[in-house]
């Protein structure tokens, strides 16, 4: 990171450099490699990335207001993985947050995932009694059932409630987030947020929810600080071609990184909108979402995941849109059997060029990652490479 090279920012010299690794993209996926290899291996790494700044889409800043945002979305840090935890406390020190959200249902805000609360919420007592009763003697209290199972369950009284789920929350959000059916997504999509036969309102149960303590980029700032790394931002892959790099690690979008070869992979894209209130809290919970009737799919209020104390808040509209090549940004591949047909020649490309190009990150494996699996995914790889 201290080694940011004029070379990087006026694009000169390029073809006389030489890496042990040219890695593409400065998110959880590239960033952790880059400190891995350059830290713990000695190696010397070349980081590029197109935008202006590091963090890739856990991006976050100061807004107008000086309220800390996400530039790219809300985002929660959870994991139940004790060596990515402990991996990413190296660079931070972090604020115990979990993650709420509630649901815009019937004009009632009752608490997403579905749960017992829920259920209690929208329904009258006697109803609610029943139904919670049927959940139980189902499947057990504490389990949670991914929506698409629910709707299989032979009983009337359960078949009955898991369309109401499917319609109210699942259905129509689907549908604005990926212009999908949810039962034409890969079941994994609406299984992220499954029904919990419980009353744990919070929207992750991993062992740990935690937010870092001067964001993310702050932490993406202390993991990239090594000689060994140069860091190249504006800069595009295109503008790099010709440095001379034992390995390149690619974490941007696969079949852009074959020309297209086998036509564009699906994406869908998200708008956001970020709104300053001159109240000091908007909204109960971090997110509330909005299945049914609104054109927005949630809003998250920064200050709960962030902390900050301040008279205003700042607010994230999340518009769902289509991704359209070189206009948009590609925030989520699209799971499902449609795409699975479409990455298979880019998986066999992949396999050609291993010995030149590794593909690594949410848009290099074409994987709907959360950031813990991203930087999950980079320590595995990590441990392959270091022993090579
Ligand atoms: P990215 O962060 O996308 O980084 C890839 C980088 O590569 C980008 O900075 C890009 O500019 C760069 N790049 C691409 N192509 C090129 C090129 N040709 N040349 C140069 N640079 C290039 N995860 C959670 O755990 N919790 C959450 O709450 C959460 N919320 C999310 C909300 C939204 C709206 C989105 C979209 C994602 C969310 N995620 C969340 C997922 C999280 O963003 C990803 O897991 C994580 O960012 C993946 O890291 P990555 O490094 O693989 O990819
Ligand atoms: N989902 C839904 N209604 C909700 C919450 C989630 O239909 O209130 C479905 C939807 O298909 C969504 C998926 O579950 O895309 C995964 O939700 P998650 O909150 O994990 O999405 P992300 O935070 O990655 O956008």
């Amino acid at each position: 990171m201290r080694g940011l090279l004029v070379g990087c920012l006026l694009g000169l010299g390029y073809a006389s450099m030489s890496v042990d690794y040219l890695i593409v993209g400065a998110g959880f996926t590239g960033a952790t490699l880059a400190e891995r290899l350059a830290r713990e291996a000695g190696r010397k790494v070349m980081l590029v990335d197109r935008r202006p700044h590091i963090a890739g889409n856990a991006y976050d800043e100061g807004d107008d207001h000086g309220l800390l945002v996400h530039r790219y979305g809300p985002h929660s840090f959870h994991t139940n993985s004790d060596n990515v935890r402990d991996y990413l406390s190296r660079f931070t020190t972090w604020r115990p947050y979990e993650h709420k959200v509630l649901g815009k249902i019937d004009g009632m805000l009752v608490p997403i995932p579905f749960n017992l609360n829920s259920i209690e919420a929208l329904f009258p007592a006697a109803k609610a009694k029943l139904l919670t009763d049927e959940l139980v003697a189902h499947y057990g209290m504490g389990v949670k059932v991914p929506i698409l199972k629910l709707r299989q369950n032979q009983s009337p009284v359960l078949h009955e409630l898991a369309e109401y789920i499917y319609e109210k929350v699942f259905l129509h959000y689907s549908e604005k987030q990926w212009n999908m059916n949810p039962e034409a997504l890969d079941p994994a999509v609406t299984g992220r947020v499954p029904v919990h036969i419980s009353r744990d309102d919070r929207y992750f149960q991993d062992s740990f929810q935690c937010m870092p303590c001067d964001g993310f980029t702050a932490l993406f700032k202390k993991m990239l600080d090594h000689p060994n790394i140069e860091l190249c931002l504006n800069t595009d892959f295109a503008d790099v071609r010709s440095v001379k790099a034992g390995r390149i690690i690619f974490t941007g979008p696969i079949d852009e990184y074959f020309d297209y070869a086998h036509g564009v992979l699906p994406y869908r894209s998200l708008r956001f909108d970020f709104q300053n209130k001159p109240v000091e809290v908007f909204q109960p919970t971090g997110t509330v979402n909005y299945p049914n009737d609104e054109a927005y799919l949630r809003v998250t209020e920064m200050k709960h995941l962030t902390g900050q104390k301040a008279a205003d808040t700042t607010l994230i509209y999340d518009y769902p849109q289509d991704h359209i090549w070189g206009q948009t940004e590609p925030y989520y591949p699209i799971p499902g059997p449609d795409s699975r047909a479409r990455i298979a020649p880019y998986v066999e490309l992949e396999q050609r060029h291993k010995d030149k190009v590794l593909f690594a990150g949410r848009l290099g494996k074409y994987q709907y990652y959360n950031m813990d699996q991203a930087c999950a995914s980079a320590l595995a790889l990590y441990k392959i490479l270091a022993k090579a």
